[in-house]
């Protein structure tokens, strides 16, 4: 499978009509037990949260998803779609997902939002109207068993992701790069986005946050709910189609080893 050779400088593939996308979502996810939120976050703004808890009053575990937080990563939101659509994720889990956490990066198919943020950059100190509503929503959830965050990299020669797991081993890194090896090439490189992997297609950063300025959402996540972080990335120079079968085998990968389906 070769790359389409189209992202000189940024991403320059396939573009998706998010708002069709979400409203489609919506209605997947209105058949499928999902609990529907919205936030306006700004004028123009809205923010969509889906809740669906475990059947039957069950326990858990509970998981977290997200997407869309870079608007010219259109195959995490898609992907979000595909789950819900399929029924793909267990009916014996707390789930969350935020399928499009920056609407107006997707309207101009940017990676900031359009007041010119990059959102995943300012969970240490939020400041911008998405991250603050994303931020309060998610103070309002329990502590999450498994956290998987969405994205793409344009520059990436394959999938790959990186791990916040300090209680480790979890084994749910390899069993998502085994998940995804059928469908997506996965990056062989010794270092991606400057930082050395530990197996091919697996980074396991640094985890101080205290190091980092600037947090990503993983970041927040890590300091206030939850002890195990995955954000995945799919290689945006391959057909979306491929980028979306990425996300969605990786996430069903993680998952079926988590919950040992
Ligand atoms: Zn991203």
């Amino acid at each position: 499978m070769q790359g389409l050779g189209l992202n000189h400088g940024g991403y320059h593939g396939e573009r998706i009509d998010a708002p069709a996308v979400l409203r489609s979502l919506v209605a997947e996810a209105g058949s499928h037990d999902w609990r529907q939120s919205e936030v306006e976050v700004a004028p123009g703004r809205r923010l969509l949260f889906l809740t669906r808890p475990a059947a039957e009053g069950r326990p858990g575990p509970n998981l977290y998803l997200s997407a869309g937080i870079h608007g010219d990563e259109p195959a995490g939101p898609l992907a979000m779609l595909e789950l819900v659509r399929s029924d793909g994720l267990p009916r014996d889990a707390n789930i969350w997902l935020c399928p499009c956490l920056n609407p107006t990066g997707f309207m101009a198919s940017t990676r900031e939002n359009e007041d010119g943020a990059d959102l995943n950059r300012d969970y240490r100190e939020p400041s911008t109207p998405e991250v603050r509503a994303h931020v309060e929503w998610l103070a309002g959830l329990p502590r999450l068993d498994l956290t998987i965050l969405l994205h793409e990299d344009w520059e990436s020669a394959g999938f790959y992701l990186y791990e916040l797991n300090p209680d480790g081993p979890s084994g749910l890194a390899e069993s998502m790069i085994a998940a995804v090896r059928p469908v997506c090439p996965i990056d062989p490189s010794p270092v991606i986005d400057g930082r050395e992997t530990h197996a091919p297609g697996i980074i396991r950063p640094p985890m101080d946050p205290t190091s980092r300025p600037q947090w990503p959402e993983a970041f927040w996540l890590y300091q206030h709910r939850t002890r195990l972080s995955y954000t995945i990335e799919a290689p945006s120079d391959f057909v979306l189609s491929v980028r979306v079968a990425a996300l969605v085998a990786a996430v069903r990968g993680a998952i079926g080893k988590f919950t040992g389906i």
